[in-house]
């Protein structure tokens, strides 16, 4: 044996996991324990190692006896408790009533280093909920999700994770005949907005016992510190905007756009869940639009903070019936958690830009110098990711003709480039920037690699062809997203011309 082995490996036994499964143990009307449905003839497309590690698994934790058939929606592993949960929500701005886990399984939820983490199945196979859907994904989509869980947790921004990518040749019908997968998704919980519209609005005769226990449940175990306050519910309410303003700040900062952020796609702990029709601002356009389907531009880049808040109110209703007091006393304590929710994302999001520009410190006019920068990218639809990223070489005093950076090649209007360069070496100045130093800073927040729609569209369409290494090679690169890595240069380059024609929708 290899001594060099550590030891989590030798001892890693599948066996002698410690499941608590938690809300599972809830019970109907929360959790309908049921079996997921297998995957025929199932095979793995990829593994991801650091979210293995983060549940203080081996790499070579799919190795193990009934792995694959535990993640491909078969034999679970003994411990695991299967079960589907029930929500409801706000489909673009509209109720849609009862939706819930209509292709997710709840594996069940296990110790780890780090606290308890559920493990989740997508695309496992008919629930309850699957109202008049088959219960399935299809290996494109998968390969979205499971990418673009892992490269958001790289770039540092909350999300549920991806532990493993299964797939099958079992057939799937969306607007072509594609081919089923099953992603395993990691988070300390799935519970969304939705789960409490959901216990809100389906009640007999006013009886909020349900909604009630579920409140207590994410109180007492996922935010302990709004138990001992005077208004428990409307504490966990602020602090719920809080980490909203958090994540969605991320996603404006890296030019994330979500395509579906639904009342059922917004987590209660404040993290990215459910990659659909997602997408990576390449040339910066505000009113970018990710998803097909969101004909209105509902979902627009620049309208996801405004959303964002839309959803808080909607979860904010959901919770009145928990708060005793007349109709203007609950409103007045609501309307309070919520009102921090502008100024937290302004000053969440303030922070992030000043970043990215590599300040340090916060002076008067910092916010009219990166909207003038964004002004100008937007006018010409400049890379969003390669703006930010080559900003970090420049030198103070390298303006114009005489000085050309890279980035300044990327400018259309270069003159008006320059005009606000001098002004950014002023704001540099001001605060005797380092070059060195600042460049160092700036590539730490300003990513060279995305998950751009091209690159996962090549390597789903190899995938689609049976080989796989390019989703664990796109991986790879993208769980380094700050480093320079020059060996994947050409993943950092602006997409190619058939792109512009790739249409991401809601199908998957
Ligand atoms: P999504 O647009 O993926 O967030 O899904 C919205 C709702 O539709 C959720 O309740 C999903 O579980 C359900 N759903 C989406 N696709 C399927 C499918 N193929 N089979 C069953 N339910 C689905
Ligand atoms: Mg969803």
């Amino acid at each position: 044996m290899n001594a060099a082995l550590p030891l989590e490996r030798l001892t890693f036994d599948p066996a002698h996991l410690h499941w608590v499964n938690r809300y599972a143990r809830l019970g109907m009307p929360f959790a309908h324990r049921q079996p997921g449905h297998a995957l025929p003839a199932p095979r793995w497309v990829a593994t991801s190692d650091a979210a293995a590690a983060d549940l203080g698994w081996p790499a070579d934790w799919w190795q193990r006896e009934g792995a694959l058939a535990a993640f491909s929606a078969g034999t679970p592993w003994p411990g695991m408790e299967t079960a589907s949960t029930v929500y409801s929500g706000h489909q673009f701005g509209v109720w849609a009533g009862q939706l819930g886990d209509g292709r997710a399984l709840l594996l069940g939820e296990v110790e780890t280093p780090d606290g308890a983490r559920e493990l989740q199945l997508k695309g496992s196979g008919m629930t309850p909920y699957s109202r008049r859907a088959d219960g399935r994904a299809v290996l494109r989509s998968s390969i979205r999700e499971f990418l673009c869980s892992e490269a958001m947790h790289a770039l540092g921004i909350p999300t549920t994770r991806a532990l493993a990518l299964t797939a099958s040749d079992l057939p799937v019908r969306r607007e072509r005949a594609e081919t089923a997968a099953v992603v395993t998704r990691v988070a300390p919980s799935f519970l969304r907005f939705g789960h409490f519209e959901h216990f809100c609005h389906h009640v007999r005769d006013g009886d909020y016992t349900a909604l009630r226990r579920l409140t207590d449940f994410v109180i007492d175990h996922h935010y302990p510190a709004c138990r001992d306050v005077a208004q428990p519910v409307a504490a966990l309410l602020t602090e719920v905007a809080r980490r909203t303003a958090g994540m969605v700040a991320d996603w404006q900062a890296v030019g994330f756009c979500h395509g579906v952020m639904n009342t059922d796609n917004l987590s209660i702990l404040g993290l990215t869940i459910d990659y659909g029709p997602f997408g990576f601002l390449d040339g910066f356009d505000p009113m970018h639009i990710c998803n097909h389907s969101d004909e209105q531009g509902r979902y627009a880049y620049a309208r996801q903070p405004q959303v964002a808040y839309w959803n808080l109110h909607a979860l904010a209703q959901a919770l009145v019936p928990l708060i005793e007091g007349d109709t203007e006393q609950v409103t007045a304590l609501l309307t309070e958690a919520l009102s921090h929710y502008p100024d937290e994302f302004a000053h969440q999001l303030g922070q992030r830009m000043r970043a990215k520009l590599g300040l340090s410190t916060e002076q008067d006019g910092d916010q009219a110098l990166v909207d003038d920068l964004m002004r100008l990218m937007a006018r010409h639809q400049i890379d969003y990711t390669l703006t930010w990223r080559l900003l970090g070489d420049h030198r103070v005093g390298a303006v114009g003709a005489l000085a050309p950076e890279p980035v300044r090649d990327l400018f259309l209007d270069a003159d008006a480039f320059d005009a606000w360069t001098v002004r950014y070496d002023e704001r540099l100045r001001a605060e005797s920037s380092v070059d060195a130093e600042r460049r160092a800073r700036m590539h730490a927040v300003n990513p060279r690699y995305i998950l751009r729609n091209h690159l996962a569209e090549t390597a789903i369409r190899l995938a689609e062809a049976g080989d796989y290494s390019e989703v664990q090679r796109l991986h790879l690169v993208l769980s380094r997203p700050f480093d320079e890595q020059p060996e994947h240069a050409a993943y950092a380059e602006l997409p190619p011309a058939w792109a512009s024609s790739l249409e991401i929708s809601c199908s998957s």
